[in-house]
Formats: C-alpha cells, structure tokens, sequence
C-alpha cells in the first residue's frame, strides 16, 4: 500500500521543513518541484536558465515543465513508500495531472495537509530566510508577486481536495516542533487506516 501526501500553503509556511523531517521516518520520498528548479539552475542547464527569470520575479513555472520534472522524479523512487508532494501541485492542471499519474499506479492523494501561517508572519520568515539562505526570490517584491500568485492559482487547489475530504488544517504558526508533533500524529492515524 503506498502513501500519498500534499503538503499545502503559501509560500515560507514551511512545507519544506516538514516535508524533510518526517520522510524518512515513514520512507516516503519527498519531492520539491521548487527543489528541483534550483539544482536545474545550480546546474546551469537551460531549463534552469529559464526558470531562474521567472523564480526571482515571483511568478509560477509552467505546467507543462513541473509536471514533467514530478513525474521523471516518481519513476526515479520505485522503492518509496509514497511520496510527500512539497510545492505541488500549485495550478488545478496540475492537480489534474498529478490525479491522472497516480491513478496509472493505482494510487491516489490520501492527505492533504495545510499549512495555515498570516501573510505578515510570512513576510517576516522570508526576511529572517533572505539572510540564512540567500535565495534570490526570497524579497519582498518577489516575495509580493508569489503571495498573489499563491491567492490567484494555487489556493483554489485546495477545494478540489476538500471535495475529495483528503484536508486537514495546521495552524503553522506555531513553533515547527508543535507543527512536527501534530503532523506525526495525523500521519500515524492515516497511515495505520
Ligand atoms: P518553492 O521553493 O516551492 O517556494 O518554489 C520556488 C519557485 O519555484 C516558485 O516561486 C515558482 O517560481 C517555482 N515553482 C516551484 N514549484 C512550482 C510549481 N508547482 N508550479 C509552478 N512554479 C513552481
């Protein structure tokens, strides 16, 4: 039986650093599309040029390239339990999409995990992320562009999941060991059903 997993939200609401700590508790593989478009740019190739233009502006990469990158990145973990979706989907293409590759398996989205933080909040980690980390999206122009993004294209990803009752809500405001803590306990409920 294999596990499938979305970790949902805005920007910095910390998807990342959930999804990194509990893969290998439960061997599930973590898959990172905005991960993916950063080695593509450390790389140097051209999708990574590409890309880099459209990431510091703060708009979405296409559909047509995130989807392709998460399914060349299913094929290459056949030994996962499932995977932790972490910046996808971010379009309804794409969840469309994500729905029709699963279904080839056989599997489908068992969770859906949202991550409730206030735009202020947000703004203030980007800041405190700009400093630790020097990614050159995270400013707040950029930082502006990709909060809209998120309210225009991604958000509305949320109640075609809702629909499917796959949702569940965190307050990820909280310290990231309270969010870890209940993330565990979510998880050890679904996985064991
Ligand atoms: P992230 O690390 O998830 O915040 O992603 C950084 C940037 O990569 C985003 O602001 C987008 O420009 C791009 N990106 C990452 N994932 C996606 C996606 N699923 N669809 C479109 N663009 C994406």
């Amino acid at each position: 039986m294999s596990f499938n997993v979305i970790f949902f939200g805005p920007p910095a609401a910390g998807k990342g650093t959930q999804a990194k700590i509990i893969e290998t508790k439960y061997g599930l593989k973590q898959l990172s599309t905005g991960d993916m478009l950063r080695a593509q740019i450390a790389e140097g190739t051209t999708l990574g040029k590409q890309a880099k233009e459209i990431m510091d502006a703060g708009k979405l990469v296409s559909d047509e390239i995130v989807i392709g990158m998460i399914a060349d990145n299913m094929e290459k973990n056949p030994q996962a339990k499932g995977f932790i979706f972490d910046g996808f989907p971010r379009t309804n293409t794409q969840a469309q999409a994500l729905d029709t590759m699963l279904k080839e398996r056989g599997e489908k989205i068992n969770l859906v995990l949202e991550l409730q933080v206030d735009d202020e909040a947000l703004l203030e980690r980007i800041k405190k992320r700009a400093i630790e980390e020097g990614r050159s999206d995270d400013t707040v122009d950029a930082m502006k562009v990709r909060l809209e993004q998120y309210r225009d294209y991604s958000a509305v990803v949320l109640p075609y999941y809702q629909a499917q009752e796959a949702v569940i809500t965190i307050d990820g405001m909280r310290p990231v060991e309270e969010v870890t803590m209940q993330v565990e306990a979510i998880l050890a409920d679904d996985i064991a059903a």
